[in-house]
């Protein structure tokens, strides 16, 4: 029995290193799903544009030690990501940190513990139980299909009133969604405050995992792995077309030419495999056309000194041209980086906004008026440094009934796959749902081939 399994596996792995994979974007979802392949024998290639893998959760050097370009942290509940992290050696590094949320709104509120809501003067005694119960719902909630078809507006209505929404609520869903504000579903909001309201220690105080010296390591450690594996990773190779005959793809083509695949895998935003992939019929492409994105500007800027004691501050008032302010070293110690305060500025928008183009100087010349309210005596000499890192595709836009909207992993071309983050719904994306996703969808491969 033992010899007939041995045999089997050889004989897979042989049969398997046939079958070839190109993998289209080296994002954490591409980097999982090369791990599951190359795990059974398969032959993987990852073609990224970057110049190097990490994709939305890649990082830049400060003072020698990595960071993320967008703020990244990990909830209690993220378990693939954490596991990963582990798996690659880097238990020591990784940590759970006490962490605290702030609103502000004029002034700062404190929000992290059942006890500050309390102290929510903003709204009224009972509003504030109301919130509160709404919270504990929340992370109780298991079905959450018949939200759906609810707008996060109208379910935020119903359950803490019309004076909470537009005191708290309105402004923040309006700082992050723009003009889809109105039309984001109520199941995107329910999943935020489930996250949120789960990811606590014992005195209720929210915790959060991250990865001292940076998540870049982890994707450092893992390209490694995975090169070791046999893992072909072309870097600075954005992939132009993917190729199809008679209803299946053939292959792909990219600046080192025309390569023949038996599988394509695509982690990028249904929008990018609708411009490489001329070839999807049109149906399939007015559905996957409708699907939104919202681009991100981040501004990183390294301070002389402390913001405040907030690690995450949201923005509740709609003037700002942010949505949150993140103290980076309220989490990690400064000295990590040489002494240096960190603190991100994000902001989700059109990419057709001007704003979207604007260099560190420029968002920060921007923000100076609105930091001054927030941060009494805010001097831009401060500052000792920018950088502005932009993405277009960051957060897809979850509207009524988005689950009749969802692409499903397979096209209509054959062994042409989607692996995106506009998938992962219910939930919203994140590392953890990319590790899911990526690896889902790797298996999904091999069961197509008979290789599971
Ligand atoms: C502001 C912000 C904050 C975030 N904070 C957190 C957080 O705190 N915790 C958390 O877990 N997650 C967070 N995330 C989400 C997390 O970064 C993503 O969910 C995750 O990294 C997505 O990985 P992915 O591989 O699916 O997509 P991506 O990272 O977008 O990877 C897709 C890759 O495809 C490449 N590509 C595109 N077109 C082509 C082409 N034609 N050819 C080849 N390559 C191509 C891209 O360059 C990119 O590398 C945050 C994201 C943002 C924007």
């Amino acid at each position: 029995m033992r010899f007939l399994s041995l045999y089997n596996s050889s004989l897979i792995t042989r049969w398997s290193g046939q079958m070839r994979v190109a993998i289209v974007g080296g994002g954490i979802t591409g980097m999982s799903a090369a791990d599951t392949l190359s795990a059974r024998g398969v032959e993987v290639t990852i073609f990224e544009q970057e110049d190097v893998l990490g994709g939305l959760a890649g990082s830049f050097l400060v003072n020698g030690v990595r960071l993320e370009r967008f703020y990244h942290h990990l909830f209690t509940s993220d378990t693939a990501m954490v596991d990963l992290i582990y798996r690659l050696g880097l238990r020591d590094e990784f940590e759970w940190l006490p962490t605290n949320n702030s609103y502000y709104a004029g002034r700062t509120y404190r929000l992290s513990t059942p006890l500050d809501l309390l102290r929510f003067t903003r709204i009224s005694f009972l509003e504030r139980i109301r919130l509160g119960i709404l919270y504990l719902r929340s992370t109780s909630l298991g079905d959450w299909q018949p939200l759906e078809k609810l707008t996060a507006r109208d379910w935020l209505i119903h359950q803490v009133g019309e004076h909470v929404y537009s005191a708290v609520w309105e402004p923040l869903i309006r700082a992050k969604f723009g003009s889809y504000a109105d039309d984001i579903s109520a199941v995107w909001i329910w999943n935020k405050l489930k996250l949120r309201g789960s990811s606590r220690g014992k005195g209720q105080e929210e915790r959060l995992g991250y990865l001292r010296g940076g998540f870049g390591q982890a994707l450092e450690a893992w390209e490694a792995e995975l090169r070791s594996r046999g893992v072909r990773i072309e870097t600075g190779t954005p992939v132009e077309e993917i190729r199809s005959a008679g209803g299946s793809v053939t292959g792909v083509v990219t600046r080192l030419g025309a390569e023949t695949f038996d599988h394509v895998l695509v982690t990028t935003a249904p929008q990018i495999l609708l411009r490489i992939a001329p070839t999807l019929p049109p149906d399939y492409r007015t559905r996957l056309g409708q699907i939104e994105y919202l681009a991100n500007v981040c501004l990183v800027m390294e301070v002389d000194r402390k913001l405040s004691d907030t690690y995450w501050l949201n923005i509740g008032v709609q003037e700002m041209p942010f949505t949150g302010i993140i103290e980076h070293t309220n989490m990690q110690n400064p000295e990590m980086y040489g002494g240096v305060h960190l603190a991100y500025i994000s902001r989700y928008l059109a990419h057709t906004e001007p704003a979207y183009q604007k260099t560190g100087d420029e968002l920060l010349a921007e923000y100076t008026p609105h930091l001054a309210r927030i941060y009494r005596g805010f001097d831009p000499s401060w500052v000792r440094r920018t950088w502005a890192w932009r993405e277009r595709y960051t957060q897809p836009v979850i509207g009524l009934n988005y689950s009749q909207l969802l692409p499903p992993p397979e096209t209509p071309i054959a062994n042409l796959w989607l692996a995106d983050m506009a998938q992962v719904y219910p939930q919203d994306r994140g590392m953890n749902y990319a590790v899911i996703s990526g690896r889902q969808a790797g298996e999904r491969i091999l069961k197509r081939a008979n290789l599971e």
